[in-house]
């Protein structure tokens, strides 16, 4: 079979389609997205905020990175708008003050903090109870729409000649005459020379399907409920607020509360489900920290983060599949990351500048697993 684009990539999330998108100016370019909409699994189902308490320094180089592109939109971008304004606070109890300066100094490179007592404390947050008594504050916090953000790559891709095909799972892989050659489970046949795997929970099977030596992805379940907030409460004004270990985060969402108890639990690849424990444990941490009583449930989803062994992402050949390309291992991050990361992919497979100064191509490389 004739080879049917440059790059293939599997996986139609931001991680796909934010690498596609960039490549797709310099490439032809196909992107093969299991399900029959985009955004399905983890990058629709996010809490979708940027903001510097996630993750390390290789994570807050990367989302500082990206920070140009969300405050500064390419024009395919323009048509909805992809992040709004919103401050972040992460506040803390008298006894978890040491913790708050630990990470204090950890974002200070990142990000403009305001360090806040406890009025500063209620009044960015007025639901916070009493026992919040120390806060950092990044006023310049972005909470990000995942959907205009996926959509703008889509339309970055295709106005460059790139393809993005729905409901093709790929259920073969195999090399030969230097070529990939997938067939989908429609029986769909796609042959390209590089092929990315960037199937965010299942990367790993994939890499399996392909022969390639599987990485050690955990995948793990997050919970966020949605809740009224009391009555008149004035939710535009709200913040991004976060314990300052990882116990809860709530934010404002569409005239509700969202909160997650910043679960993790390993789960395999899958449809993720919210559990009854973790419902139960978001509304008991709401309660717990703030004066809201959550009498009734709205709403409720479960989504995975998938992690690599270092909780690093992953972008890089494999060492022994030539032309097979990891991009996988976005964690909790990868809306915020995906700029960086998609510029990233596209200088170590066509050769443009490397965007992240701070990060190298070894930090990243799959290689750094043996
Ligand atoms: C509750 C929660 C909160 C989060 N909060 C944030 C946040 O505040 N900020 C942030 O930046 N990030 C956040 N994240 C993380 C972010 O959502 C993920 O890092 C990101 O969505 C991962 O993108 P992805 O493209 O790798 O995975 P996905 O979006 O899961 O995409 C992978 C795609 O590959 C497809 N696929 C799999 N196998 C095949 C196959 N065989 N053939 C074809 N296609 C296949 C799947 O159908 C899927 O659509 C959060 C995630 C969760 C769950």
């Amino acid at each position: 079979m004739a080879v049917t684009s440059d790059i293939l990539v599997i996986g139609g999330g931001i991680a796909g389609l934010s690498a596609a998108a960039a490549l797709a100016d310099h490439a032809n370019v196909d992107v093969l997205e299991a399900e029959e909409q985009i955004g399905f699994h983890s990058s629709g189902r996010s809490a979708t905020m940027l903001h510097y308490a996630l993750g390390d320094r290789l994570v807050r180089a990367l989302t500082l990175a990206s920070r140009g592109f969300f405050d500064d939109p390419p024009d395919d971008f323009a048509e909805v708008p992809i992040g709004r304004p919103m401050p972040v606070l992460i506040f803390a109890r008298e006894d978890e003050r040491a913790d708050l300066d630990a990470l204090d100094a950890d974002i200070a490179p990142f990000a403009e903090l305001e360090r806040l007592d406890a009025a500063g404390v209620h009044q960015l947050c007025p639901l916070l109870n009493d026992a919040a008594v120390h806060g950092i504050a990044d006023r310049r916090g972005i909470r990000l729409d995942p959907h205009a953000l996926l959509q703008g790559n889509v339309r970055q891709l295709r106005r460059s000649g790139g393809a993005l095909v729905t409901g093709a799972r790929v259920a073969s892989i195999g090399r030969d005459g230097g070529v990939w050659r997938v067939t989908t489970e429609a029986g769909e046949a796609y042959a390209a020379p590089v092929l990315v795997n960037a199937a965010g929970s299942w990367a790993d099977q994939v890499a399996v399907i392909a022969g390639v030596r599987p990485l050690g992805l955990e995948p793990k379940r997050r919970t966020i409920i949605t809740f009224d907030a009391p009555n008149g409460t004035e939710l535009d004004g709200l913040p991004f607020a976060k314990t300052v270990g990882d116990e809860l985060y709530f934010a404002p969402e569409s005239g509700r509360l969202f909160a997650s108890p910043m679960d993790e639990v390993p789960s395999t690849p899958c449809d993720a489900q919210p559990d009854d424990y973790e419902i139960a444990l978001a509304a008991f941490r709401m309660e717990e920290r703030t004066v809201v009583k959550v009498d009734r449930i709205h709403s409720k989803w479960a989504g995975l983060r998938t992690f690599a062994p270092d909780r690093h992402p992953v972008a890089g050949f494999a060492l022994e599949a030539e032309g097979f390309f990891w991009l996988a291992g976005q964690g909790g991050f990868g809306l915020q990351t995906s700029p960086a990361m998609a510029g990233i992919v596209a200088s170590l497979l066509v050769g443009t500048p490397w965007p992240v100064a701070d990060v190298t191509a070894e930090e990243l490389s799959p290689v750094r697993f043996g």
